[in-house]
């Protein structure tokens, strides 16, 4: 019974701040999620499971987010592309794994996923690219969407929701200058990331790196942090472009999805 109740406070403080933070976006952090570091350097291991197709907006994105003002900085741990691996996308403790696939019209873009342990920080993500409706992505539109869809994984909201342009892909204009990440973003993920904490969420190669996140191997974790399907869970936000999902995982922990609308899908 206590174990219910410490449940359902822990839903109820992860849709608050979802709820809270929407309102307060002027400094377009989502809602303050960020990993947990001991140092001022983030070195994030990347799962590559993009094709061809996908793999220059990938690494294009991947050195924008690491200039030498952002506090990431990115390893390509494995590289993955088999079509069975993408669709599923899985989550990898402590890792960002990023997905194109043809995941079929059901109304996203692109989707930013991560999950969160018991303090709040992020623990792994996952962003993913949908290949169904590239019939009318520009390479400016894929470069954006890639570029945001990372942004998100590190707790970046949008600069502005209404079409205009801060030449950022954070926002949602179709501005080509809009394509890359601009020097407000560096500026805010510096200060999101300046505090240190007493471990890392994030895989930093030790037994300890990674959030705490089972070890073990599927036999004694159980089954990868899933597919994270757009629909899962409950919609706590629902905005013009996108919306915002919380499931929570069969381990306790919560999982936060982001969801890039495809136009004229509300
Ligand atoms: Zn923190
Ligand atoms: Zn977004």
């Amino acid at each position: 019974m206590i174990k219910l109740i410490k449940k359902v406070s822990y839903l109820s403080a992860a849709l608050a701040v979802v709820t809270v933070s929407s309102q307060a976006s002027a400094n377009h952090t989502w809602n303050d999620y960020h990993w947990a570091s001991t140092t001022s350097t983030i070195n994030l291991k990347v799962i590559d499971s993009t094709t061809a197709d996908w793999d220059q907006e990938l690494n294009d994105s991947l050195a924008a987010w690491s200039q030498s003002s952002s506090p990431f900085m990115f390893t390509i741990a494995s590289s993955d592309d088999a079509s069975r691996t993408r669709k599923r996308c899985n989550m990898v403790s402590g890792q960002m794994r990023v997905c194109n696939a043809a995941y079929g019209q059901n109304g996203w873009l692109g989707l930013a996923s991560i999950n969160l342990d018991s303090n709040g920080h992020i623990t792994q993500g996952t962003a993913k690219m949908n290949d169904s409706y590239d019939s009318y992505w520009t390479q400016s539109e894929k470069n954006h969407v890639m570029c945001q869809e990372i942004g998100h994984v590190f707790g970046l909201g949008h600069t502005s929701e209404d079409g205009s342009s801060q030449k950022t892909c954070m926002d949602y204009s179709q501005d080509v200058n809009s394509q890359w990440p601009n020097a407000h973003d560096y500026q805010l993920l510096a200060s999101m990331y300046n505090h240190l904490e007493t471990y890392n969420s994030y895989d930093d190669g030790s037994s300890s790196g990674g959030g705490g996140g089972c070890k073990g191997g599927p036999k004694k974790c159980g089954k990868a942090k899933g597919n994270n399907e757009f629909g899962l869970g409950h919609k706590v936000l629902s905005a013009d472009k996108y919306e915002i999902w919380v499931e929570q995982e069969a381990d306790g922990t919560y999982t936060v999805h982001h969801v890039y609308l495809a136009e004229g899908h509300h």
